[in-house]
């Protein structure tokens, strides 16, 4: 009896592998096209630090016109959640950074590499671990759960190093016959690989962010079938990144130490190896220290936060790009409306320790961002997410007409408003252009004129004799100033300035109260396009309420 006897007892009906071999041929893409993938657990939840992969993995096969694709790895299947694929399709969907080729919904899928959901890929890793049993690179392990316990607990008695390896690995020693008699009696196993390596010898690996690393062997017979018949997630990621021909590995640091690992097993099923590329994790500062950006402590880890926040998924896709490469953000600085496609991406510029998270900074990207968006645009965004979150503004933005004409203001010019960073915000930037709103709010905060007699005496005279709805900005503000100066003000700040003692304000106290009276606020967009965008009969009505 031979290695070829005892794989064919374990896997009768097992393809040879070189089916699967031509049933997915290499890719017929450009020289230098890099073939990545996104390989989530479908546990629904997405965080942030898987986000920044995606960013970054998507971007890589984009800009040299490769192929991006979406994995499910569901080998682990006590993970799993109900409808755990749909939440990251859907999250994905949410930034636009949908994939290339992958999973589409719990069931459906695109691409000739598939399937691309783990647990329907069984008979091609059987296949592989077939293979490697016929040639004597991996073999039935009969350990039971005890054996192994008290094997862990002599290794650890002993301090000496955990695992099945070496003289630890009782089954790596068993004979074809016996493993054969087992099998037959119904003895339970797993798949085991008889890892060639050693522990005294060094492996040099370079990866492109991390460099060059050095590490021992590997010597652990670790798992490839498990009893359930599915394969461990490093025998799956070996067959699979072959077979779906990934030329770059973008994924998480925490799976660098698996490096040997990885390499040893390419090198025994005979595949070419891809490139690594293990990706920092997002930090957070955290009482004057570092830790990870964490799904337990930090809400801001989950990527459904901005969603929720109606933090536009173009400005977290530009902060992800941000913190990737430190030339981002100049190169943003000189083509401030260049597409983020035009951007080169380059991995090994990526920073070895992690990025430090920064919300404040997020939210100014965000404020760059729609300061750019046409008034259409920020309708439309802010409309669907009003829809799922916020009832009032959703009211709000009921008549598009004039929902439109506020977004309007100070947009689309060369100078943008800049004061919305996020959706949720928006409501309370607005609300003072709606009557029904603003005129049951009576309080009113003014600034360095804040008497009332004052204040009514000003507005009083500019609805008499200075108001005209149908005045250009220049004409407007000049009428300002007549009304300043009529009543003892300086119509000029730098006047003011110069002899401050001689008068009781400047014009741009006049226009204070002309500010706060129109819109209860101090600062505000333009005051000359909020007055256009309000109309005559709104103005009248807001100032006469006062006055009264
Ligand atoms: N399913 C693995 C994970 O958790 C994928 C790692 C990889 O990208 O190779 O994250």
């Amino acid at each position: 009896m031979n290695y070829k006897d005892l794989a064919d007892l374990i896997f009768p009906n097992a393809k040879p592998i070189l089916y699967y071999e031509e049933k997915y041929p290499e890719r017929k893409l450009e020289e230098g096209a890099i073939v990545t993938r996104f390989a989530p657990s479908p546990t629904g939840f997405v965080h942030l630090g898987s986000l920044y992969q995606v960013v970054i993995a998507r971007k890589m096969a984009k800009q040299t016109n490769g192929v991006f694709f979406l994995r499910v790895e569901d080998t682990d299947q006590k993970r799993e959640v109900e409808n755990g694929v749909t939440g990251i399709i859907n999250s994905l969907k949410d930034f636009g950074l949908t994939p290339d080729e992958g999973m589409t919904s719990e069931i459906e899928e695109i691409g000739d590499y598939g399937p691309y959901k783990q647990s329907l890929r069984k008979d091609i890793y059987q296949a592989y671990a077939k293979y490697l049993i016929e040639q004597g690179k991996a073999y039935p392990c009969f350990c039971s759960t005890e054996e192994l316990d008290e094997m862990r607990q002599k290794q650890e008695n002993a301090k000496i190093r955990p695992g099945y390896y070496g003289v630890w690995a009782h089954c790596r020693n068993l004979t074809v016959e016996e493993a054969i008699e087992k099998i037959k009696v119904g003895e339970p196993y797993i798949i085991r690989l008889k890892s060639p390596g050693r522990e005294d010898k060094k492996i040099r690996h370079h990866d492109i962010i991390k460099g060059n690393v050095e590490f021992p062997e590997n010597d652990q017979d670790i798992v490839i079938i498990k009893a359930d018949g599915l394969p461990t997630y490093h025998f799956a990621h070996a067959v699979d990144d072959h077979l779906m021909h990934t030329t770059h590995v973008i994924r998480g640091d925490e799976w660098l130490s698996s490096i040997p690992l990885h390499l040893q097993l390419f090198q025994m099923l005979g595949f070419k190896t891809p490139k690594y590329a293990h990706i920092s994790p997002i930090m957070k500062e955290d009482n004057g220290g570092k830790r990870k950006l964490s799904k337990r402590k930090d809400p801001e880890a989950a990527v459904s936060y901005y969603t929720e926040e109606g933090i536009p998924k173009e400005a977290v896709v530009e902060y992800l790009m941000n913190i990737a490469n430190s030339n981002f953000e100049s190169w943003r600085k000189a083509n401030p409306n260049a597409l983020l496609d035009d951007f080169d991406l380059q991995l090994n510029k990526m920073s070895v320790s992690g990025a430090l998270f920064d919300i404040i900074k997020i939210l100014d990207i965000s404020k760059n961002v729609i300061s750019k968006f046409t008034a259409e645009e920020v309708y439309n965004e802010a409309y669907n997410w009003a829809k799922t979150y916020d009832a009032e503004l959703l009211k709000l933005l009921d008549d598009k007409e004039y929902a439109l004409k506020i977004l309007g203001i100070e947009r689309g010019n060369a100078k943008p408003r800049k004061d919305i960073s996020k959706w949720s915000d928006l409501k309370n930037a607005i609300i003072y252009m709606y009557d029904e709103e603003f005129l049951n709010n009576n309080e009113l905060e003014y600034g360095k004129i804040n008497e009332h007699e004052e204040i009514k005496k000003i507005l009083k005279l500019y609805l008499q004799k200075y108001f005209d709805i149908n005045d250009e900005k220049q004409a407007w503000f000049d009428k300002i100033k007549d009304l300043s100066e009529e009543l003892g003000y300086a119509r000029e700040v730098k006047m003011f300035k110069q002899e401050p003692e001689k008068w009781p304000g400047h014009v741009g106290d006049v226009s204070t109260v002309l500010r706060v009276s129109l819109t209860g606020r101090q600062n505000t967009p333009d005051l000359y396009e909020i007055m256009q965008v309000l109309g005559k009969e709104s103005i009248e009505k807001r100032i006469r309420k006062i006055v009264k």
